[in-house]
């Protein structure tokens, strides 16, 4: 990477603008998954990515075994019609029968039980008639191989049950656990550093002085970073003077493996993020044909990631799910997929100025007919961050679209939390 401003050789000659498509493409290509891994407890590894395959050790489920509760009985193909069977026993889950079963036998049996010797069909009970320990039993009804579940039928031992960057997911933690592992390889988790940059900004809790306002973005950013494969490493508010920020991001690069700042990343007299990162790292500006966001800066301090995010709030949140969010998985070890995207029918008009793909914030519904539809959420300024809260999806429209009317087609992102 090399030290450029603003514009570079992929932007748009006449805009100065790089796409956001391209501008992810540049990060994903440049930050590497972490190599080292540890060992966890099933329990601890929810939502943690797997460093290594894992094969099963056994058959699952480990034997044949009844899918009814009924009667196990060995198909006679020459036998038609109803037919009487002797009871001889018994095999419930957990307890199986021990003998092996003759043509004219059946044995009770529960779901789950251990299909006995010499059994190849379960008949549910439902479908017999039972007379002291006679039953009665339809032939027509009956095949081999009903209602019994094989031995293997769901994983075979030797079998792949999880590939290495599989973020661990709930039935993930049963799937390991049904072949009777305990712990499971997975990435360390990542070190996050995040800070806000802003004389005006102020945490909760202080009183505010005329001109001052909330330092949101922390709070926001903390909140999208609370993973599991996440370790944040909060380092407050930093003035807009050049000694604080150089010493925040000299002590973000000694503990982190990346870094998240607000704001400064603009044009603006106190934006000294830029002029900083110049000094003590490699870095980009780009500016991307995205709007909320387009001012940002990416690029790296020694090992540590750098991702200079715009100041306000929606911004934030927009370049955070648009390049950030990918980035850090890429970095925990998971591949990149990107985010899914659905056509929806816009139920408001929207207003849009060609030239960059916009964001808008929209709350995404199914109607009665189970079609999507979208409305805007209001007021679209970059600054209005309970557009975002009133908000479940990104509206993605393209860069070249103008006006959208009611009643048209868009496309739409569901925030990355709600569906992954
Ligand atoms: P900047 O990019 O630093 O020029 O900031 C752009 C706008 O975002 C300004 O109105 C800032 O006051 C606002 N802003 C910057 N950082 C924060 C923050 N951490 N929380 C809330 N608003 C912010
Ligand atoms: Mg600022």
């Amino acid at each position: 990477m090399t030290k450029k401003t603003s514009t570079d050789c992929c932007a748009e000659p006449d805009t100065g603008l790089i796409s956001v498509e391209l501008a992810r493409q540049r990060m994903l290509d440049l930050v590497a998954p972490v190599t080292a891994y540890e060992s966890l407890e099933l329990q601890q590894s929810l939502g943690r990515t797997t460093a290594q395959s894992v094969l099963s050790t056994i058959d699952v489920p480990p034997f044949d075994n009844s899918a009814m509760d009924g009667y196990a009985i060995k198909v006679n193909p020459v036998l038609q019609g109803k037919v009487w069977y002797r009871q001889i026993g018994s095999s419930f889950a957990g307890s199986p029968f021990t003998g092996t079963i003759a043509e004219n036998e059946c044995i009770r049996i529960m779901t789950g039980a251990v299909i006995p010797e010499g059994s190849d069909a379960v008949i549910m009970q439902e479908n017999v008639a039972v007379q002291a320990d006679e039953v009665q039993i339809d032939l027509n009804e009956v095949s081999p191989g009903q209602n019994i579940r094989y031995a293997g039928e769901d994983l075979k031992t030797g079998a792949t049950l999880l590939h290495p960057g599989k973020r661990l997911r709930q039935a993930d933690i049963g799937l390991l656990a049904s072949v009777g592992l305990n712990s499971v390889s997975v990435f360390r988790k990542l070190r996050v550093a995040i800070l806000s940059t802003g004389d005006e900004l102020r945490s909760v809790g202080q009183a505010l002085k005329p001109g001052q306002i909330y330092d949101s973005n922390r709070y926001t950013l903390r909140a999208l970073l609370e993973q599991p494969g996440i370790d944040v490493i909060d380092l407050g508010i930093i003035a807009d003077d050049p000694g604080s920020i150089r010493e925040a991001f000299s002590l973000a690069a000694g503990s982190a493996d990346a870094i998240i700042s607000s704001g400064g990343v603009s044009v603006g007299d106190a934006d000294y993020v830029k002029e900083i990162l110049e000094e003590t790292g490699t870095v980009d500006f780009w500016r991307i044909a995205m709007k909320p966001g387009k001012p940002l800066a990416f690029g790296q301090i020694d090992q540590c990631i750098f991702f200079g995010l715009p100041g306000n709030p929606v911004s934030v949140m927009a370049t955070y799910y648009q390049f950030a969010l990918p980035a850090l998985r890429k970095m925990m070890g998971q591949g990149y997929e990107p985010f899914r995207t659905y056509q929806a029918n816009c139920l408001t008009a929207l207003r849009k100025t060609p030239g960059r793909t916009d964001f808008q914030r929209g709350l995404l519904s199914q109607n009665e007919s189970g079609q999507l539809e979208v409305s805007t959420t209001g007021g679209q300024g970059s600054h209005l961050l309970s557009s975002m809260s009133h908000a479940n999806c990104f509206i993605i429209l393209p860069a070249g679209s103008s006006d959208i009317e009611a009643g048209s087609a868009v496309t739409v992102q569901p925030f990355a939390e709600l569906i992954y």
